[in-house]
């Protein structure tokens, strides 16, 4: 790796600011001042200081967002506010971006990364990697739904799901309206509002609470996030 990149990269620097940096001797490759921007270092063995501070080189980065509804889950927007948005500028980092999707009215957890390779196994069809759901649908859910549900359902367009557990949490007489759980193995495009919308039933109120190994931490509010602990990246990666 070249060792302006190292620096832009575990400092927050540019790479003019670290060229500057390089030609006032702020930084030593295993206590020989370095002066060469592409100077090959190893980032894993090299010890790299800047003003005789050791820098750690950090390959991965992985944030939970509990996103909040109202934004697009996209890395860019010329007009609509993101989920990148909610990164704050020491976290920012060009090479991260969401993984997989949640609607713009759907809210909580939202894993944010740079480990492509990663989230590609993730989002992979044949993975199967679970996504766990809560949601307040319009309409009574009851046993009908549930079947239906594990059996797999048509949706429209023709799609097939597979099967998906469903509970109901709570059913509000009153307002018709009912809370569920929902646990999906696939992530079609609007896939449970989808399956809903199959047996005539609409969704009012979409979280996301689990996916893969994660689970939401209820610490966070809406639009904040936080990195995950070296347990959860451990098991996400051993996923
Ligand atoms: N299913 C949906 O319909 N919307 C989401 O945001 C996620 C899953």
């Amino acid at each position: 790796m070249r060792l302006d990149k190292f620096l832009t990269e575990t400092t927050s620097h540019s790479r003019r600011e670290v060229k500057t940096l390089l030609k006032q001797k702020r930084v030593t490759v295993n206590g020989d001042i370095a002066t060469i921007a592409k100077q090959h270092i190893d980032p894993t063995s090299d010890v790299i200081c800047l003003n005789n501070d050791v820098l750690h080189y950090q390959q991965y980065y992985y944030y939970m967002l509990n996103k909040p509804a109202g934004c697009i889950t996209a890395t860019h927007d010329a007009t609509a506010k993101t989920v990148m948005d909610y990164i704050v500028s020491d976290d920012r980092r060009s090479d991260l971006f969401p993984v997989g999707r949640l609607d713009k009215d759907t809210t909580g957890l939202l894993l944010i990364t740079n480990n492509g390779a990663l989230a590609h196994d993730l989002l992979a069809p044949n993975k199967h990697v679970d996504k766990v759901y809560r949601a307040r649908i319009a309409g009574i859910v009851g046993q009908k739904e549930i079947d239906a549900f594990a059996k797999g359902l048509t949706l429209d367009g023709g799609d097939i799901t597979r099967p998906a557990h469903l509970t109901v949490k709570e059913v509000n007489q009153t307002a018709q309206t009912s809370e569920i759980e929902l646990v999906i193995a696939e992530g079609k495009f609007h896939q449970v509002k989808r399956m809903f919308q199959a047996c005539g039933m609409r969704v009012e109120q979409l979280e996301r609470i689990a996916f893969a190994t994660l689970t939401l931490d209820r610490n966070l509010k809406q639009g904040q996030y936080r990195a995950l602990t070296p347990q959860e990246q451990q098991q996400l990666e051993a996923k």
